[in-house]
């Protein structure tokens, strides 16, 4: 089976970084693509458990893709869920703190 640490550490890098380059306000059809992107990934994550709790999650909490902030704010409330099941620290879902983590870095 698949190291679920590195998994959900290259898997949340990959969903962080896509929603803060996400268009501001996304058109339908983009809108589509993200709806299809989370959906297939809740039903391929190679994690049978991960992808279980994932699926039921994203049911009682629709996905927000109207836009970057909401699609940012959304996938922070999900990703800290998962940190709450695990016991680790929840994190900040200001945006100015996703964009500093996902986006710009720290500034000097
Ligand atoms: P990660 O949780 O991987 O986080 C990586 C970095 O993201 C952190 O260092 C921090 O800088 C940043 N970050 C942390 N929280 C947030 C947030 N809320 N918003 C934005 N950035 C944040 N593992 C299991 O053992 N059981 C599961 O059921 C499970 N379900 C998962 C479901 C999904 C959809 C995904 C993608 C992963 C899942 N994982 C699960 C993996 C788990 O979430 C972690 O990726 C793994 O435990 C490694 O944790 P980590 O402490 O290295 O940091």
């Amino acid at each position: 089976p698949p190291d679920t640490a590195e998994l959900g550490r290259s898997t949340w890098t990959f969903l962080h970084t896509t929603a803060a380059y996400y268009p501001l306000s996304a058109p339908p059809p983009v809108q589509n693509n993200m709806l299809n992107l989370l959906s297939s990934l809740s039903l391929l994550y190679p994690c049978n458990w991960c992808a279980n709790d994932f699926q039921k999650d994203i049911k009682v909490n629709p996905p927000d893709v109207s836009g970057r902030e909401g699609l940012m704010k959304w996938l922070c409330m999900r990703h800290n869920e998962v940190n709450r099941k695990l016991g680790k620290q929840e994190f900040s879902c200001q945006v100015k703190d996703l964009d500093i983590r996902w986006k710009d870095g720290p500034s000097d």
